[in-house]
Formats: structure tokens, sequence, C-alpha cells
């Protein structure tokens, strides 16, 4: 079948709403698991992107995930918890109707110095300041090298013991592309490739397991699925093995070219394990323009990815990337909507700490 053209990046016409121009199937309600505030904006920037992202795309809830030390540059932020959760209170006070979540990230001290009750100290005390959760970049390859540390190791151990006490969730990207290992690229001079210095995959996602074996009822949100996308046997071995465990669909698109070359399986997978996605953008002000209001133009690709994987029927493509063509589940309502909120008020609760 011939793919149908999609561009979900043109502006939609005045008065068309863009769920309705995209053609969705369903005026679904949207929450978003996955947004940042990672580069050097003042307030008021940062709470006009998110209020107007949520009001663009008909958002009802997101998650602020704060980033100490994004990977942006490898950017160092260390009053970016508290930026989230200034914008969450503040939204939050403006609507009834709107409800702004915050998690807080590790600040750390790297080449092997990490200390566990320093660890355990700032979630508590971020726990105390009304965070609803953590978020943990140190999985990425690079900041995972910086550590110096395994992940499930002593170091992290009562951190992640004092997240499964109190229910609180934590989002990880742990790991990245398969081929950002590929030495080829790496040869090429190219961003984002890993030589010989940095863990491997493998080596991650191990520690990963490892952290799941030691903490089986820790509440770990693995962003970007993981980056099991061509590989929906082992994301439906994890899902089985530890059932809080939970992945969060936040583009890469490579994801989605490796979800399409078998959607059989994935929608399987999406129909046995509703409860275990969640729908996220990555959306961040690092994307975003000048131009605060051009909320298509800069959130469109990462919002409505997703968005027309899990909805749509017919093959499709997107004009400006290159993921060719992208076969796409078609799934349920009722499996959209435990994607779109469900999934998400289960992780983060029903109103914001
Ligand atoms: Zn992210």
């Amino acid at each position: 079948m011939d793919p149908v053209a999609f561009n979900p990046n043109e502006p939609p016409p005045s008065g068309v709403s863009n769920p309705a121009f995209n053609g969705y199937r369903a005026d679904l309600p949207l929450c978003d698991a996955h947004v940042h505030l990672s580069a050097d904006h003042d307030f008021a920037w940062d709470a006009q992107m998110v209020r107007g992202l949520m009001e663009h795309f008909g958002m009802e809830r997101v998650a602020l995930l704060g980033l100490p030390s994004s990977s942006h540059r490898e950017n160092v932020d260390a009053g970016n918890n508290a930026r989230c959760l200034a914008v969450k209170r503040a939204l939050n006070a403006e609507r009834p109707d709107r409800f702004v979540y915050a998690c807080a990230g590790l600040v750390l001290r790297n080449g092997g110095r990490d200390d566990p009750g320093d660890l355990l100290a700032q979630a508590r005390a971020r726990a105390a300041e009304g965070y609803d959760g953590f978020k943990l970049l140190v999985g990425k390859p690079g900041q995972r090298k910086r550590l110096a540390l395994p992940l499930d190791g002593p170091v992290f151990a009562p951190f992640f013991s004092f997240l499964e006490e109190s229910g609180l969730p934590v989002t990880m990207h742990a790991g990245d592309p398969p081929d950002f290992w590929d030495p080829a690229r790496a040869a090429a001079g190219g961003t984002w490739a890993y030589d010989a210095s940095f863990p491997t995959l493998a080596r991650i996602r191990a520690e990963v397991e490892g952290v799941l074996r030691a903490h089986p009822r820790l509440k770990l949100t693995l962003a970007h699925l993981f980056f099991l996308g061509d590989r929906p046997d082992e994301a439906a071995r994890l899902l089985e093995t530890y059932p809080d465990l939970c992945f969060d669909l936040t583009p890469g698109g490579e994801m989605y070219a490796g979800m399409s070359r078998d959607p059989e399986t994935w929608r399987g997978l999406f129909l046995r394990f509703a409860d275990r996605f969640l729908f996220g953008s990555d959306s961040d002000d690092w994307h975003s323009s000048d131009d605060l209001a051009t909320y298509t133009w800069n959130f469109g690709f990462i919002v409505n990815l997703p968005r027309a994987f899990l909805e749509r029927t017919e093959p499709f493509r997107f004009h400006d990337c290159d993921l060719g063509v992208l076969r796409p589940l078609g799934l349920p309502d009722e499996v959209l909507r435990a994607v779109y909120r469900g999934n998400f008020v289960r992780r983060f609760g029903e109103r914001p700490r």
C-alpha cells in the first residue's frame, strides 16, 4: 500500500484544532510524561512554553522532568529542579483543570565520587519539597561514563530503596539508539558516536536490570522504550518479569522505524500490556524558537509522531525526517486512553503533590 502523505508540522488552518487537522481518530485526553525546561530561559519563558504546549496540543497533564545536568552540550544547571517546581506551582495555580507535575533530577559529583548518603539525602529533600517523582539521566552513555559507577551498585541502592518505599516514580534514560555504538559512526566523527571509552549498550541494560532485580517494586519508567523498538521480544520479557516497569514512548524516531518493521507483534504487546506504556514527547525549551507562539513548528514532530504511530491505520511518512515509511499500530480507543491518560495518572498521581 502506498504511504499516505502526511506532514504534521504544517500549521493547521485557522479555527481547526491540531488533532482534527492531523486526522486523529478521537479527541482523547492527552498527558505528556516527558517534558524538559533545560535551556537557559527565564521563568516567564518557561511558564509560557508549558502553558502554550498544553493549550496547543490539548494536554490535560504534563510531567516536567528536571535535568540539573542535561545532555545538551553537557549543560549544567543546578537550579533546574527548582525551575520545574516553580513552573508547576504557577501554572497549577492559574487553572483548576490544568495539572503540571515536577520530577527532580540528582545533582552528581561524578568521577566515582558520588556518595550513597548524599543521593539519599537529595531524594528525601526533593520529596519533602513537593516533587512528584524523579528523573535520572545517568544511564545515558556519556553521563554513565562520567559517573564512573555502576547504576546497580551500592551508591544508588539507598536512593532506589527510598523510591521503592515511598512509591515515588522515577523516569530513567538508559542507553541510546543501538547504532550510536556503530564504529563507522565514530570513525566518521559524527555526534552521538560512542567508541570503546563508553559503556556498551549491553552493559547499561544489564545494570538497569540489576536495579530492577534488587528493587522489584520500584516504579521505574524507562524512557524512549529503552531503545527496544527493534526487539519486541526483549520488551515483552522485561514487562512480564517486572510488573511495575513501564516504558515511555518519547521519540527517538528510530524506535518508530524499529516498531514499523514488526507492527503486528508490537500491536499485540500494546494490547497485552496496555497499562505499561506512557505517552511522552521530550518537548524541551531547547526546541522552541524565539516566537513562542509557533508550537506546531516547535513541537509538532515529537508530539505528533507518537500519536500518528499509535492511532493511524495506514502507512505514512513524515515529510521532514528520514524515518522512511512508518507502519502504524491503529490501537483501539481503550488502549489509547490508557497510554494517553490512565497510565500517567496511576504513575504520577491523580493530583500533583
Ligand atoms: Zn528527555
